[in-house]
């Protein structure tokens, strides 16, 4: 073969441009290959068959790719139309497994960004899930409840034919959270006439939800970073600055666990801009957020003219301005460049963990690794979401449902493997945490391919 004359740098390059040639216009899709690809090069030297087997052009290239039109009424009764998508994109190590986001931005790039990288996700949780994304570009702020639901019921009329409790178990991601899930599920109830099948994961707890799963991802992030201070500096979040982007599932729950654990989160953010408490985003505070994100479904701009007093609110800029010893940001992809990783270095951050999906550009990241700050990849760092799902999945197959604390118990011990695994693979193969973490999770799904036969 052709490709097995190439060094494994020449052959990740040569795949990265076929990868950029196919599809030239989904520019954060090459971002996710690149970040992988380029960081795996240590296990592609110790195991030539990948490179044989073209193991790097089978991933990159989705199993099935599913696009859709979505019609339903507005309030006004005009009938509008958006598109829908499923991106199936690995299933070599269990069924697809992987969010539904509802975003203007989104588009089949967008949603191959994430579906690849949940591909190594859901391998590093150890948990059997393949990997899939899906979602539209539905924009759901403004909408009423039922405009959401006639929205959702009409995605669900197509993406029921798709998935399936072995086949692809989709989930929340940004714009979809209970109440989405809720009419989901409801709609593929009344289509299949089945329950209980596990189809989707974060339902509710009347209907086969988990206890700790809307907490999982923010939980996982924080679980993640602590083992990292742990291992690496002997350190850990209590009495330490902490800004979050973003104020929805994962970042609230990012900033319950930080308060569990003696830190002080001073910045929350949306779309419209951020919010710096020099105080700290106490209990009440954070009660009053979700009140405001989950059920007004209001502006974090509001914190500030509610709380009033040293609180700031900045207008279209992001948080990684302010002074802060841990960073997580958990609002959306590309929301720390270099110039602000430079920045929350030269305000000496310490550790960053990735609680949105890929929100630090390249040049931050390698802004990160050069300044030795703890950097905590988003596959590894928010993996917690996914994986309680995979426990949710477990409940539902088991009939039974498992206590809050043996739930974020378990959750805690995959964080902690995680870290484990990722921190290993650096050291086996001779590089950062970024590497190990590309590299644990690839070994997996690599090897099951090659086990598995070409077509796999
Ligand atoms: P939510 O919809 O609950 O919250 C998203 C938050 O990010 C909101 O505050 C939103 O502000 C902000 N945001 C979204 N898009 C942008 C943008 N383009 N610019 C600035 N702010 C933006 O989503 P989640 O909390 O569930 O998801 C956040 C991130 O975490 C995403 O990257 C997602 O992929 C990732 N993730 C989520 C998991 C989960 O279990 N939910 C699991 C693993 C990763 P606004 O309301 O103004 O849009």
């Amino acid at each position: 073969m052709e490709t097995t004359k190439m060094s494994s740098s020449e052959y990740i390059e040569s795949v990265i441009k076929k990868v950029i040639a196919r599809d030239p216009h989904q520019p954060e899709f090459h971002q996710a290959v690149k970040e992988v690809y380029e960081s795996i090069q240590p296990a592609l030297d110790a195991n030539p068959e990948f490179q044989e087997a073209s193991i790097l052009e089978r991933l990159a290239e989705p199993e099935r790719v599913i696009q859709f039109r979505v019609p339903w009424y507005d309030d006004q009764g005009k009938l509008q139309v958006n598109r829908g998508f499923r991106v199936q994109f690995n299933s070599a190590i269990g069924p697809y497994k992987g969010g539904i986001r509802f975003h203007p931005s989104v588009y089949l790039g967008i949603i191959k960004f994430l579906g690849f990288e949940q591909i190594f996700k859901n391998s590093l949780t150890g948990l059997p899930m393949g990997g899939g994304k899906g979602g539209s570009d539905f924009d759901p702020k403004g909408k009423s409840d039922a405009e959401v639901m006639r929205f959702t019921q009409s995605f669900m009329l197509e993406l029921n034919r798709h998935i399936g409790q072995f086949t692809d178990v989709p989930a929340g991601d940004i714009g979809v959270g209970g109440r989405e899930i809720g009419f989901m599920y409801g709609m593929y109830r009344k289509i299949k006439n089945v329950h209980g099948t596990g189809v989707l994961t974060g339902k509710g707890l009347n209907y086969g939800g988990s206890l700790i799963r809307p907490e999982a991802t923010g939980y996982g992030t924080v679980y993640f970073v602590q083992e990292a201070l742990k291992d690496l500096k002997n350190d850990s979040f209590s009495g330490k600055t902490v800004g979050i982007s973003g104020s929805g599932n994962v970042a609230q729950f990012a900033t319950e666990k930080v308060l569990d654990l003696g830190g002080k989160v001073v910045t929350l953010s949306d779309s419209g801009g951020y919010i710096y408490d020099p105080d700290g985003i106490d209990r009440d505070k954070l009660a009053w957020v979700m009140d405001l994100k989950n059920v007004r479904r209001g502006r974090i701009s509001e914190y500030a003219t509610h709380f009033g007093g040293p609180v700031e609110y900045h207008a279209g800029r992001r948080p990684w301005e302010k002074q802060m010893d841990i960073a997580l940001p958990s609002a959306t992809q590309n929301e720390v460049n270099g110039a602000e990783a430079q920045t929350l270095i030269d305000n000496g951050v310490i550790a960053v963990g990735e609680g949105a999906n890929m929100p630090s550009e390249p040049e931050a990241v390698d802004k990160f690794l050069a300044a030795g700050v703890i950097f905590g990849a988003a596959k590894a760092a928010n993996a917690g979401g996914v994986a309680t799902s995979g426990l949710e999945m477990s409940q539902n197959s088991l009939r039974l449902g498992w206590t809050r604390e043996e739930v974020d118990q378990r959750l805690h011990g995959i964080m902690v493997n995680i870290y484990k695994m990722a921190a290993g693979a650096a050291k086996t193969y001779d590089t950062n945490l970024l590497g190990g973490v590309n590299i644990a999770g690839f070994l997996k799904v690599a090897n099951s391919m090659l086990e598995q036969g070409h077509w796999a």
